[in-house]
């Protein structure tokens, strides 16, 4: 390299790290390779942001903290993302106590993932319970920021590894409080994300009454044989041998896909031994 290289790049760097670039997330893989939907992204941030003018009009140094503030956050969310993928649920309820802001850290930084879907899979969720009679009892397992509960009129259980607020029971949803055949509907809105993700599902086998619902919503890439993700086929095996009926496959979303089982009315007794795949984690990367 020659000086005169070395010093262009030197006050390259400088100027980066005078002008940090606020971090973005992209979700690895699931955001789709054409680009060309990156304006339409971003104008989709802006309407739902209200415009950028007011951070554009906001002075430099303002807007120098904030980038530096957005770039650790964004950091700290990806850690915490990477975490609850490759730990037990026990682990992270363990973590969350430890570090209760940590929740509020990683859920920052999951809603502004989301605002870069084009549509919530929660909110295909509550449509689905909304055509539904509200006297069914339902229970949302990893319920976030317990959307379903606030958007419906049905007796909602809310589970989450930290309660935000007093109608979220925090647990690790393996192991909830619920009586066995108790509710009609269980939900896992992108939340079958620790090791253990069977053990939830068993949980909800346990609590559904028979013929209830079981909904799950999950990340698409995490379905792609072919980039590494788990064989759908495999999927709705396991949960069927675990005692389930397959209601419903809907790959039609760019980002996600739904799955919709109904419990079996009689129990196996027969205790097959079940394969679950591995779910891959779901991780991002700056962009
Ligand atoms: N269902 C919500 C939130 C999805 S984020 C929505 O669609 O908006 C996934 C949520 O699952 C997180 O809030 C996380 O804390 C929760 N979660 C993950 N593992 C959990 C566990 N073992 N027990 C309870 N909640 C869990």
């Amino acid at each position: 390299m020659t000086t005169e290289e070395s010093t262009t790049s030197k006050n390259r760097k400088r100027k980066r790290q005078r002008n940090p670039k606020p971090s973005k997330e992209e979700l690895i893989e699931t955001t789709p390779k054409n680009q060309n939907n990156k304006k339409s992204q971003r104008d989709t941030k802006v309407q739902q942001h209200g415009g950028s003018s007011a951070s554009s009009k906001r002075p430099k140094s303002s807007n120098f903290l904030d980038a530096l503030r957005e770039r650790l956050s964004g950091g700290q969310f990806r850690m915490l993302n990477e975490k609850l993928y490759t730990c037990s649920g026990k682990e992270a309820l363990d973590y969350f106590k430890e570090d209760p802001e940590m929740f509020d850290m990683y859920h920052t930084g999951y809603q502004q993932q989301m605002s870069n879907w084009p549509e919530l899979p929660v909110n295909s969720i509550i449509n689905w319970l909304l055509s539904k009679s509200s006297s069914l009892v339902v229970a949302d397992f990893g319920c976030g920021d317990a959307r379903i509960a606030k958007s419906v009129k049905n007796k909602v259980f809310s589970f989450d590894l930290v309660s935000k607020n007093p109608s979220v029971i925090a647990c690790d949803m393996s192991n909830t409080s619920l009586e066995s055949s108790s509710v009609d509907v269980t939900v896992f809105c992108l939340s079958l994300m620790g090791t253990n993700y069977s053990s939830y599902i068993k949980e909800a086998h346990r609590v559904l009454r028979p013929s209830g619902m079981l909904l799950i919503a999950e990340v698409k890439s995490r379905f792609d044989p072919n980039n590494g993700g788990a064989d759908p086929k495999d999927f709705v095996k396991a949960v069927c041998d675990l005692g389930f009926t397959s209601v419903l496959k809907d790959f039609s979303n760019k980002m996600f896909i739904l799955f919709h089982f109904k419990k079996k009315e009689q129990v196996n007794s027969n205790q097959k031994i079940i394969k679950w795949p591995e779910l891959k984690a779901c991780l991002y990367k700056r962009r």
